[in-house]
């Protein structure tokens, strides 16, 4: 019953939040399981964007979906995937370079607004630079615990929850990657050589309309 709860309020909230964006010109879908949106990603955008090349920026959302695992098993799609484990940090970089110019481009957002505004913070910036400009088009996979009032909110949650946390991720592949706020849990606005936070975007609309798609979940999913 409380679940039920849950699941109604939060529906009610992503359908305002969907009109929102929709106003922005963003293309948007609603899934109430990271499975369903699977499905509306695999068995609906993709097909009818026509993509033959596939690529993804760093999204804990977006990962655990499964999506990617269904993709590399698609003969006819081709996945450029560049956070395979192992690679040398070069390949990687080089891969990250080339995603900028695939059909159709994956990932997750920080937060959005009540208004419809996308906020997003980078350390390389192919994340922010795939949503902005390169690929056709883009899917952003994005749970309901993204959803903030404004953009001051949108930041601060950036800063003092997704950041950290995303710090202390990648510390656990890369030691050498260990800003203040591995630490502590508390951003220094450190001067850190691998400091992972370098580009601000807010994404305000899509352009050309519909170019970006987004699948809100109603579920809590990544940072
Ligand atoms: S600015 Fe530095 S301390 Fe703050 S969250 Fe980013 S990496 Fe961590």
């Amino acid at each position: 019953m409380e679940n039920l709860i849950h699941e109604k309020y939060w529906l009610n909230r992503l359908n305002r939040l969907k009109k929102a964006l929709e106003k922005n010109n963003f293309e948007v879908f609603l899934a109430s399981t990271p499975s369903e949106a699977k499905d509306v990603v695999l068995k609906e955008i993709i097909p009818r964007t026509q993509a033959k090349t596939i690529s993804m920026g760093d999204s804990l959302t977006a990962i655990s979906t499964g999506i990617f695992a269904e993709i590399k098993n698609q003969p006819n799609l081709n996945f450029l995937d560049t956070f395979e484990p192992g690679i040398p940090f070069e390949v990687a970089f080089e891969r990250r370079r080339q995603a900028l110019l695939v059909d159709l481009f994956i990932t997750g957002t920080n937060a959005v607004t009540q208004k419809g505004q996308l906020v997003n913070l980078d350390m390389i910036g192919n994340r922010v630079g795939g949503i902005t400009f390169g690929p056709k088009n883009v899917i952003i996979l994005v749970g309901r615990n993204k959803l903030v009032p404004d953009l001051e909110t949108a930041m601060d949650r950036v800063r003092t929850y997704a950041a950290p946390v995303n710090a202390i991720r990648h510390q656990a592949e890369h030691p050498e990657l260990d800003p203040p706020c591995t630490q502590t849990g508390i951003c220094a606005n450190c001067t850190h050589p691998l400091r992972i936070c370098n580009t601000w975007t807010i994404t305000e609309k899509s352009f050309p309309p519909g170019r970006i798609k987004i699948v809100l979940i109603n579920e809590d999913m990544g940072l």
